[in-house]
């Protein structure tokens, strides 16, 4: 007797979109296989926390394989997607494996995008994965030791210098926290230090921080940033970066740490799909989420395009690849998997927020706006609510605690001197 071969359901990235998906999915009659590059589930919210000492990596991260192991039909490859055949319908893994899928859900997130200067990159490292935290962390860690090494001014002045580029809620988040570390936490343990060489600067090239936030609680941000001791620099877009040199038309400003939080540009591996994308290379999918021309198909979270009701792009955030994860569950679930008959997706707004040092935020819940403590607690709340696995919430709520009252940041931890480190006196 010849057995129906199983549908096979692939996902690429155990992100906030694939991870919801391969978790939700209950379809017994299907093999699900989750590709990722990495073995771990990310929090990338607060990936500046791990950048700045507050947090480990393990407090914001989980292994895929423990998220979805009770799922009998689920299967998780540790690989990197390499290309997709849309029309012969497999997907290539960089080591030249092919896998075939019935059903293929897309989910590989976005990368940093340095307008066409990729050298940037060797200069300004971004926020993206654990490692790139960990660089960030020994770079602010090491600039304060080199600085704590010299007697010079002149010599310190780079190494007491700190410059985040891009005024999103990444950069608001970073250069807040930087501030904060650098003004405040740090003056305990390194003794010649001085609280006034410390310059921390936020670059932004528009006209406001927080693009795309009411206009009042932007301002509100941007009075906290400076508050907490931030230069914060509007309409001065980045004209070049050198190592150690940061560029901004004819003004420089010389600093060993920078902070790339700029553009974002989808995954690469969205150019194989023959569909229409937008500047930033995310594909414009159905109102199903499907590629136009292949129902079986779909992109979702960061790597989608699609418009609201009024016309407007979705945002780049974590509940809208996890809203989009949910929509697929129910899709292939059943009933209305038609391609003729399928709903359309509608993103629900549940609101914005972004953190601005140990206990201030701001946020604009369905309309009602604030800032300050109670926008941080509530910050903190959806934040623990939100990270995967109980041990990691337990764990930062405590760190959380421990941190409001001492001011003490516990990861100071230095642990490639050796490495990847460029030094500012050189
Ligand atoms: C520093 C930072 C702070 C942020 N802060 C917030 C915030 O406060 N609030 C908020 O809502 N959103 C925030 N975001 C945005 C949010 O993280 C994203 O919108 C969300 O992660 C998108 O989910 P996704 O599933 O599309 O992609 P991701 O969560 O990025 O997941 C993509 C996954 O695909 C994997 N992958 C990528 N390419 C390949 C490949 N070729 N082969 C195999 N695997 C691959 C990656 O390893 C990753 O696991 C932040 C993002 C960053 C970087």
């Amino acid at each position: 007797m010849e057995l129906t071969p199983k549908e096979h359901i692939v996902i690429v990235g155990g992100g906030f979109g694939g991870i919801t998906v391969a978790k939700g999915l209950n379809k017994p009659d299907a093999r699900i296989t989750l590709i990722d590059r990495t073995n771990h589930h990310l929090f990338q919210p607060l990936l500046y926390q791990v950048a700045t000492a507050a947090l480990s990596p393990g407090d914001i991260s989980a292994p895929i394989r423990e998220i979805v192991g009770k799922r009998s039909n689920v299967g998780v490859l540790l690989g990197e997607v390499t290309g997709v055949d849309p029309q012969r319908k497999l997907i290539k893994l960089r080591d030249e494996k092919e896998i075939t899928f019935d059903t293929l859900i897309l989910a590989p997130g976005a990368q940093y995008n340095y307008f066409g200067n990729n050298i940037w990159e060797n200069h300004a490292p971004s926020l993206k994965t654990i490692s790139d935290a960990l660089n960030i962390r020994e770079r602010i860690l090491m600039s304060l030791e080199e600085a704590e090494q010299t007697d010079n001014r002149e010599l310190r002045k780079p190494l007491l210098t700190f410059v985040v580029v891009g005024g999103g809620p990444t950069g608001v988040e970073m250069a807040g926290a930087i501030a904060e570390i650098a003004k405040r936490n740090m003056m305990r343990d390194y003794k010649t230090v001085k609280e006034d060489e410390i310059r921390v600067f936020l670059v932004e090239a528009a006209s406001q921080i927080l693009n795309g936030y009411p206009a009042s609680l932007a301002s509100k941000a941007q009075q906290m940033l400076e508050g907490l001791g931030v230069e914060v620099l509007l309409d001065s877009p980045v004209s070049d970066i050198e190592e150690n040199i940061v560029h901004l038309g004819d003004d420089t400003i010389n600093t060993s740490n920078i902070v790339w939080a700029a553009g974002v540009a989808a995954s690469p591996i969205l150019n194989h799909l023959e569909a229409e994308q937008d500047v930033t290379g995310r594909v414009k999918v159905k109102q199903d989420l499907s590629v136009p021309g292949f129902p079986d198909i779909f992109v979702i979270g960061d790597a989608a395009y699609l418009e609201d009701s009024k016309g407007e792009p979705l945002p780049a955030l974590a509940p809208v690849a996890m809203q989009q994860g949910k929509f697929l569950i129910k899709l292939l679930s059943g009933q209305n998997a038609n391609p003729e008959n399928r709903p359309a997706f509608q993103y629900v707004d549940k609101g914005t927020m972004a953190t601005i040092g140990r206990a201030k935020a701001v946020a604009d819940i369905r309309g009602f706006r604030f800032a300050g403590f109670f926008a941080w607690v509530l910050w903190s709340f959806v934040h623990i609510l939100f990270l995967i696995g109980f041990r990691n919430r337990f764990r930062v709520f405590i760190e959380w605690i421990i941190f409001y009252f001492s001011f003490k940041r516990g990861v100071r931890l230095i642990t490639d001197r050796f490495g990847k480190r460029i030094p500012a006196s050189s």
